[in-house]
């Protein structure tokens, strides 16, 4: 079976979240603001800025295409934690840094967690391979601690294969998404 690599898997992502982006954007409709009202102008007070923002915000919450939107944004590393200057995909630059941040970390999180999993997974598929099947009970007992030993290794080398298939997925589909 043929099989996506993760780099594939990204670019089909991108390419579908920018496809319902170009469909959907209400911020690209005939009748919309300009492109450039989107960030804080030069010497713009954040008095007036934050008014603009708030109304800005009022805009992507009825766009079909913001979940997408803030997806790429995500994605793009747009906003910055200590500079209040643009609105995208429903939120400020500053809550997407601090989005992408949480994502970040907890990202992090699942990945050590399953690094564990799996080291303990394959200890104990080391130690099923290496067990001598009980000799007690003769022959027909032998057989089936043998087939009890099977099962049990070919359901952790499946519990393996599941956290490596979901390892890859989330490398990606998942990254700061
Ligand atoms: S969510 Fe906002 S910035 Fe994104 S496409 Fe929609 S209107 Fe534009």
């Amino acid at each position: 079976m043929h099989r996506m690599t993760s780099t594939q898997a990204r670019h089909r992502r991108r390419a579908v979240l920018q496809s319902v982006v170009d469909v959907g954007a209400v911020c690209a409709q005939p009748r919309a603001l300009a492109p450039g009202e989107w960030f804080r102008k030069d010497g713009e007070g954040i008095g007036l800025w934050r008014t603009r923002s708030r109304e800005l915000l009022r805009v992507c919450a009825g766009c079909p295409a913001m979940d997408a939107c803030r997806e790429l944004a995500l994605r793009d590393g747009d906003g910055e934690a200590h500079t209040d200057e643009l609105v995208c995909g429903g939120m400020t630059g500053q809550q997407l840094a601090r989005a992408r941040a949480r994502q970040t970390k907890r990202l992090a999180a699942a990945v050590a967690a399953e690094w564990r999993q799996l080291a303990d997974l394959t200890v104990q598929l080391h130690r099923e391979a290496i067990k001598n099947p009980d000799k007690a009970g003769g022959q027909r007992g032998q057989a089936l601690a043998q087939a009890a030993q099977n099962t049990q290794a070919r359901e952790l080398a499946a519990k393996v294969r599941q956290i490596q298939s979901a390892r890859r997925a989330r490398t990606g589909w998942g990254e700061a998404a």
